[in-house]
């Protein structure tokens, strides 16, 4: 009891506290009733330390006014820095879902900061004076860079397949290659989304094969559809078969079926113009002869989130009649940002300068290993003598499961850490130092070092004032 009382007299009061220089800073900074709860916190938390120590040297169980202030302004400062923070992505993987994937061109950054900011004419035909239709902003353009006769736009790719199943197979069959059951990481399974939608799986072939008298021996009265899946993230090798999807868009025609064709990713140029490998268009996934095909607009494409709906006319006109449509429609901002990225396809030539995921995917490697070997000497002095920095040669991969078989050769800085044991510990310890900077950098382990590829590095300025952040302490 005593103890208990001689503690708390040793813990400056909430007003106290509140009077020192560095509480009313924070007070203009962060407000009054957000600092008084920082306070309490903190000597809430000096209490519980004093209780429970048993021998506290005098000296260290007095606590200023001045220290719980600090720790309070310390406190929320940690509190004040946005979940939403850019992050140095040096992973190797262009398209990181878990990042973020696309990062957008500046044109699309301009739109859609007009589009948060002003009123702009999103559902309104400005030649007519009258209501006009959301997406008549990017259909024109999606029709032009694909060959399509019509086109819509929902939240994502996800969405796109759900909307298409629901609207042309609910209460009917969907037909299927066994060797197409995607699942897409984040619980997007094709059965499953099929069932949600109200259609039922009809799975034809094999894993391994399928041939199109498979197909053709699925299809009768309650077809609604037969869906090709483009193998995103994945490869099936060996003694395969799959039909072309322009066999099975003939199959489709002659049983007045449609085809759906899922790209993923899909691509509006032929990357292979740029040096990668190619991957194919919409365009062509289109002129083949699907009915509908659906792709992602922050994958490849580089936009932002969006899954794009393409094809028949008469069918999309159905989508946009399908009430879910309005639930998976999509914003202002990210249409603003669509109609810019799109845009800047119209001059392929420039696109490598223009679209930030296309210049990370073409980046001269010898620009990446320049940037390797000038960073090393920061990464190293940063980092300290617990590891050693070596510039490497790495391979970077597309992400997001855009050709999931082909690497980027890349160049990036290896860390190890030195000395006999705990190497595993001490280099999850620096991974998790990384990640606490103001602006967190993510790299990789791999084979017991921890890589920084730096083809996505971006602003090396600010990576190495950055990096000099990087505190002893949180090393060890
Ligand atoms: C990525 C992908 C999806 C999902 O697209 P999101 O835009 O992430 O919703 C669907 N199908 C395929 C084949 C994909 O590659």
């Amino acid at each position: 009891m005593e103890s208990e009382i001689s503690t708390l007299s040793r813990i400056p009061s909430v007003d106290e506290i509140l009077k020192t220089p560095a509480a009313q800073q924070a007070v203009t900074r962060f407000g009054r009733p957000r600092v008084v709860d920082a306070i309490r916190h903190a000597t809430a938390a000096a209490r519980r330390a004093m209780g429970s120590g048993e021998a506290v040297a005098p000296a260290a169980d007095t606590l200023s006014a001045d220290t719980v202030a600090a720790d309070a302004t310390a406190w929320l400062e940690a509190d004040a820095r946005p979940h939403a923070r850019a992050v140095f992505n040096l992973t190797g993987t262009v398209l990181h879902t878990n990042l973020g994937r696309a990062v957008l061109a500046e044109a699309a950054i301009e739109a859609a900061t007009i589009a948060m900011r002003e009123a702009l004419a999103l559902e309104f035909d400005l030649a007519r004076g009258q209501r006009g239709e959301r997406d008549a902003m990017v259909r024109g353009l999606l029709c032009e860079l694909t060959g399509a006769e019509d086109a819509t736009v929902v939240n994502n790719n996800a969405a796109a397949v759900l909307l298409a199943l629901n609207t042309l197979a609910k209460g009917k069959e969907a037909i299927v290659s066994r060797g197409e059951l995607i699942e897409i990481g984040g619980a997007f399974r094709m059965p499953e989304i099929m069932a949600r939608a109200g259609v039922k799986l009809v799975e034809v072939g094999t894993t391994n094969r399928t041939h199109e008298k498979d197909y053709a021996a699925e299809i009768g009265p309650k077809t609604g559809l037969i869906l090709k899946v483009h193998p995103s993230n994945y490869r099936i090798e060996g003694f395969t078969k799959s039909v072309p999807a322009g066999s099975i868009a003939a199959l489709a025609r002659a049983s007045h079926v449609p085809l759906l064709n899922d790209l993923g990713s899909g691509t509006l140029v032929d990357l292979a113009r740029y040096g990668l490998t190619h991957e194919q268009t919409v365009a062509e996934a289109v002129a083949e002869g699907a009915d509908l095909v659906t792709f992602s607009g922050d994958k490849l494409l580089g936009g932002p989130q969006a899954g794009f709906i393409v094809g028949r006319r008469e069918l999309i006109a159905r989508l946009n009649r399908n009430p879910m449509k309005r639930a998976l429609r999509i914003d202002k901002i990210r249409l603003a940002a669509i109609e810019a990225t799109l845009r800047l396809y119209r001059d392929p030539d420039r696109l490598t300068e223009r679209l930030p995921t296309l210049r990370m995917l073409t980046r001269p490697l010898a620009e990446i290993e320049a940037l390797a070997a000038r960073l090393k000497p920061a990464v190293a002095a940063a980092t300290g003598a617990g590891f050693a920095a070596e510039a490497i040669a790495c391979a970077s991969q597309i992400g997001s499961g855009s050709l999931p078989s082909e690497t980027l050769p890349s160049a990036g800085i290896a860390l190890h850490a030195v000395g006999a044991r705990g190497k595993g510990r001490a280099l999850a310890g620096l991974a998790a130092a990384l990640r606490t900077l103001d602006r967190p950098v993510i790299g990789r382990i791999e084979n017991d070092a921890l890589i920084l590829d730096l083809r996505c590095l971006a602003d090396e300025a600010a990576f190495v004032r950055n990096l000099a952040t990087l505190r002893g302490e949180e090393r060890n």
